[in-house]
Parts: structure tokens; sequence; C-alpha cells
């Protein structure tokens, strides 16, 4: 299914050349993402124990009786028969974190920041300390690209038929529909990065990191998001306010609770209220901007 999507990829002008991408599935002992170049291909893998984890977390997930009384399926005794509320929401919830995680990949080739025969990559999921602002700009422009382009295809594309009808949302208006699948998308991303451990931040580390912290991470993808609804849906635009944002944050952050080790963001979340967290962000924000203007040919 990935591989089928990424074949129909569309030239587009502003993106860095690539060759043609090609997905799998890759063996490893530790939970990560990666994109690379090389050989006449684009290569993003995402290695099993990552699977496993997004599995577990989207299973979470769908053992929140808030998120099933929020989903509200009205399910036929057929829908039921094929698969029960949670079986939907573990599968719909797996499905788009996947997607996330791929877009992010993708992000990083036809934006340039994997360049042919790179010898490093960065690891998605498990904390480093050898990153810089610049990175940290990088993965954020992967993160709010994709973020972009999955609300293009699950609420203008060809994934919305295929969610609509895992989530049984076929008897809804199309209103309710689009912001349950905006909330969907919320609580994939939420449950992805909720399930790595939160990375130590203070006025020293946070210069080291190779991903933004979790909490700033999500800060900025919410505005790229915030920008397609301006875009594309001015009433999920008006409705995306603090509140229910951090309504699906928190019943997020109960459902996957432990999962990462048992820390929470309130940390993070506390430092980059302080000068020195609020003068690093606005680093990352400078420096994410700066990339997007300069544009991704070479
Ligand atoms: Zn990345």
């Amino acid at each position: 299914m990935l591989n089928a999507a990424l074949a129909g990829e569309q030239d587009v002008p502003e993106h860095a050349d690539h060759d043609p991408f090609h997905f799998d599935y890759v063996d490893s002992d530790e939970p990560n993402a990666l994109a690379l170049c090389g050989d006449g291909h684009s290569f993003i893998g995402v290695t099993i124990p990552l699977l496993d984890r997004l599995w577990q977390s989207a299973s979470r997930v769908a053992d929140s009786a808030d998120v099933a009384t929020l989903l509200n399926m009205q399910l036929s005794e057929a829908e039921r028969t094929s698969m029960n509320v949670q079986q939907r929401i573990a599968v719909g919830v797996f499905r788009l974190e996947l997607l996330f995680i791929v877009l992010h990949e993708w992000t990083h080739v036809v934006h340039g920041h994997v360049r042919p025969d790179d010898a490093g990559f960065a690891n998605e999921v498990l904390a480093r300390n050898d990153g810089n602002i610049e990175q940290q700009a990088r993965e954020s422009d992967a993160d709010g690209y994709a973020a972009y382009h999955m609300l293009e295809n699950i609420i203008n594309g060809p994934e919305r038929a295929h969610v609509v009808s895992v989530l049984a949302m076929g008897d809804k208006t199309v209103d309710v529909q689009e912001k349950l699948l905006l909330c969907c998308f919320i609580i994939a991303v939420a449950a992805y990065l909720f399930t790595c451990e939160p990375q130590e931040v203070n006025s020293e580390t946070a210069y080291t990191f190779q991903h933004p912290p979790q909490a700033l991470r999500m800060n900025l993808l919410m505005k790229s998001v915030k920008t397609w609804c301006y875009q594309n849906r001015q009433t999920l635009h008006e409705w995306l306010t603090l509140q229910p944002f951090q309504r699906l944050m928190n019943l997020v952050a109960t459902a996957t609770w432990g999962m990462n080790g048992g820390d929470d963001w309130s940390e993070q979340i506390r430092f980059l209220k302080s000068p020195d967290g609020m003068a690093y962000a606005e680093r990352v924000e400078v420096a994410l901007i700066e990339q997007i203007k300069q544009g991704y040919r070479n």
C-alpha cells in the first residue's frame, strides 16, 4: 500500500531531486525509522520494534473509553462482526501513526535533508545528544510537511474513504467526519510522540538534541496543522483552539501512560516557558523559517 502511494508521487518543482521511493520494514533491535538515498533509490524504512511500539500505543488508545465516546461509532451487526469498536480504533490509529512517520521520512528526502550516500542518519525515536539547532529545524520541517500532507490526504485525498470506513463514520455528516478525522490525526501523532521517552531538557542540553523536545515538536507541528485548516477548512480552523487540543493531548497521555518510562512532558513545558526555554524555542523556529525560505531545491 505504501509503495503504491509512493510510486504515484507527482513531480513537484519545489522538491529536491531524488530517485524513486521504496518502502520496506527493517530488522533491527531498536525502534527507528530512516531515509537513505543511494543506488538509484530513495529508501524509507521502519524497523520492526518501532512497528511493535506503534501497535502497542494504538492498542492503548483503543482501550480508552474517552476515545470511544469521542468517535461514537454506531456499528451495524455486520460491521461489528468484521471488527469491534476497539479493533477499529487500534487499526485506524496505527495506520495514521505509520503514515505520519513515513511522510516524515519522505520529507527528509524531498526536502533534501538526506543526500545521496550520506553516511549517518538520525535516530527518530531514541534520544541522542549529538545534534544541533539546524538539525532540530530539519526535524520540525519534516514533522510540519508530513502533517500538512497527512491532512490533505485524510480530509481531501484518497485516504479519507479508508479511515471513514475503518472508524465507521459513514453515517455522520461531512462536518462531523472532518472534525473527527482531524482529531484522529492529532491523537495518532500524540500517541507516537508519547511513546518516546521525554528528553531531559535544560538550557544546555536543549541545543544538543537531534529533535526538539516532544512538547515543542508538537507545538511546531500544530502550526502546520493550523495552516492547512486555515487554507482548506475555515470551520476546523476556528474550532481548533487550545482547549480541544489540550483535551485530545490529555486523553492520549492518559491512554498511553507509562509506555515512555513513566514521565510526562511537564518538565519540558516548564523549561519551554522559562526565559531560557523561550529563547531556545525561538532559535529553533527562526532556523525552521530560514530553511523554508531558502527552499529545498539544492
Ligand atoms: Zn526525522
